[in-house]
């Protein structure tokens, strides 16, 4: 599997799994889906203390069981709870259902109600007392990443996790860029639109199908290559079953060309500047 240069940390894997909502889904199925995916190569594992409110972090831990070393671990925090204290009890909580002494990144799952300081100040006591490796933060628009540089200073904050599809490119305009000025790591989740995939028979849909077809790919690995096309982004779709994660993997081999580039970009434009960041 592709790496790259992941913040301060160093290689990750370029397409990862993520795992919301795997509590609602066949579990055994869900656990081989995640295992297969390591055996891959997408050994960037997302979760977080909301998911299945610890039911997911508990599934992780048992298909992770033995090959922790081999993945790249990541869990979040919920914004109620990201006051100093309140941040480094649920790291401790997390730490226990996944069955694991570290987490690879720990983020801040959306900006919240307690003052960044703190949670800033739990995350790098967390890392000085080798719980977590570094911090991210997750659903943060410019001003709120440009709070978390003055606070942290530079070279701290390893991750933005943010919505990114072929019909939501939204961070292309400005977060993005920032955070590629900055070296933060951008890593675009819900990939496939969390279940609003273009179908074969819409307009944009078409053109997708026709690009993976010229490929012999499927569209969702096209999807996973357009998005993944810069270098300061990762993927981390979602799959309980394994046939899905082996469909995801595959993607790693397809190479797009600056055409195929060019007519989705066409298909899927970015849209105009909005307000307010998306977020599911
Ligand atoms: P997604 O990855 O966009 O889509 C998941 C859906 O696509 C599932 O129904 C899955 O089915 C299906 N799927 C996966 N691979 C497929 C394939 N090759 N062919 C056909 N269908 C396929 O959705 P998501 O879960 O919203 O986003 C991905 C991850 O991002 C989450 O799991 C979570 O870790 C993270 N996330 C983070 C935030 C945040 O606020 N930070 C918010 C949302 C999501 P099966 O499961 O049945 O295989």
């Amino acid at each position: 599997m592709e790496q790259r240069v992941f913040g301060s940390l160093g290689a990750v894997p370029v397409l990862g799994q993520g795992t919301w909502q795997m509590e609602e889904d066949d579990q055994a199925s869900a656990v081989r889906a995640l295992q297969v995916g390591l055996e891959l190569g997408m050994t960037h594992v997302d979760t977080a203390e909301l998911y299945g409110y610890g039911e997911v972090e508990e599934l992780v831990g048992e298909a992770l069981a033995g090959r922790r070393d081999e993945v790249f671990l990541v869990s979040k925090v919920m914004p109620n709870n990201a006051t100093y204290e309140g941040t480094l009890k649920a790291c401790e909580q997390s730490l226990k259902r996944l069955r694991t002494d570290r987490l690879d990144c720990y983020l801040l799952h959306w900006p919240g109600p307690h003052p960044l300081e703190e949670t800033v100040r739990a995350f790098e006591r967390l890392r000085s007392d080798g719980k977590i490796r570094a911090w991210g933060v997750s659903n943060f628009d410019v001003d709120d990443l440009e709070e978390v540089l003055a606070i942290a200073g530079p070279g701290r904050l390893a991750c933005n996790q943010v919505l990114y599809h072929l019909r939501e490119r939204h961070i292309e305009h400005r977060v993005l860029p920032w955070c590629e000025r900055h070296g933060v790591a951008v890593v675009g989740y819900s990939p496939y639109g969390s279940g609003d995939f273009p179908e074969p028979g819409s307009p944009d849909g078409r053109v997708l199908a026709e690009v993976a077809r010229a490929h012999g790919a499927t569209p969702r690995q096209v999807a996973l290559r357009f998005l993944t096309r810069r270098h300061s982004v990762f993927a981390i779709p979602k799959a309980s079953l394994e046939a899905h994660t082996r469909d995801n993997a595959a993607a790693e081999r397809l190479r797009l060309t600056q055409e195929d580039l060019a007519r989705l970009e066409e298909a899927f434009p970015p849209g105009p500047v909005r307000r307010q960041l998306p977020v599911v």
